[in-house]
């Protein structure tokens, strides 16, 4: 609990996170300015600078757009849905980037509707951050258990479960931060979003991992109960 108030102390001001932003951009413009100067002295192109060079803007990239879902506040759309289809949606999103990554999704939905008041595109960022983690954890392929049920008395859990390489206990505690990530092309922004979009969703967000044996994420949010409010576009 203590450990929570102080990620959320830390987390409170978009300020802090623009002052990351910059930091992280900044390494980038570097490395492509410093190519630029190169090119201008030596007057031809070298293909490999310019690979350097585009997957250093990528980088700035991915960066930039990842914040703004935090910084810029969208036009807030809640409506009631039903989360079936909503992170049916995603697995179909991702299911061919799946396969070639030999990861298989194995899909268990509740048979009831399951009607959650939410900014539908937001639960979808969410979703979609935890499945690729959960395939990233799984560069050799493997199987991705996805759970999505009722629970009493009105909270609607969704579970994603991989068979990756599982975090470490020194990892666990800097999970959330910005900028933490132990991948190359990580930007670290993952999954302090999805906490912070859970969060405003009044849910929680859970994860729990066994070093060697695989992750498991845990996402509950209130459910809408009563059969009056229709799934989809109610
Ligand atoms: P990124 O994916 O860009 O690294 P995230 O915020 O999504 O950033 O995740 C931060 C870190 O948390 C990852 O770099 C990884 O070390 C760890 N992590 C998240 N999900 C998993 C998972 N399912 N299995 C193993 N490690 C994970
Ligand atoms: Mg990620």
């Amino acid at each position: 609990m203590e450990e929570l108030l102080r990620r959320s102390e830390k987390l409170t001001t978009v300020g802090q996170l623009a002052a990351g932003v910059a930091h992280e951009i900044r390494n980038p413009l570097t490395t492509l300015r410093g190519f630029l100067q190169m090119q201008q002295h030596s007057k031809t192109i070298n293909p490999l600078h310019t690979d350097i060079m585009l997957s250093e803007l990528d980088r700035i990239n991915l960066i930039v757009s990842e914040f703004l879902i935090l910084a810029k506040p969208q036009a807030v759309n809640y409506q009631t849905k039903d989360v079936r289809y909503t992170l049916g949606d995603v697995v179909s999103l991702l299911d061919s980037e799946a396969h070639l990554h030999n990861v298989e999704f194995s899909v268990h939905f509740s048979s009831e509707a399951i009607l959650v008041h939410c900014e539908e595109n937001q639960l979808k960022q969410v979703f979609i951050n935890v499945l690729k983690n959960a395939m990233e954890a799984m560069p050799s392929g493997g199987k991705i258990t996805l759970m999505l049920y009722p629970d009493e008395p009105d909270l609607a859990v969704i579970r994603v479960i991989d068979e990756g390489e599982g975090i470490p206990e020194e990892r666990m505690q800097k999970l959330g931060e910005p900028f933490y990530t132990n991948k190359e092309k990580g930007t670290g922004l993952g999954l302090m979003i999805s906490q912070r979009i859970i969060e405003s969703h009044k849910g929680c967000f859970h994860i729990e991992s066994e070093v060697g044996k695989g992750t498991v994420v845990t996402i509950t949010l209130p459910r809408r109960l009563g059969k009056e409010e229709l799934p989809q576009d109610a």
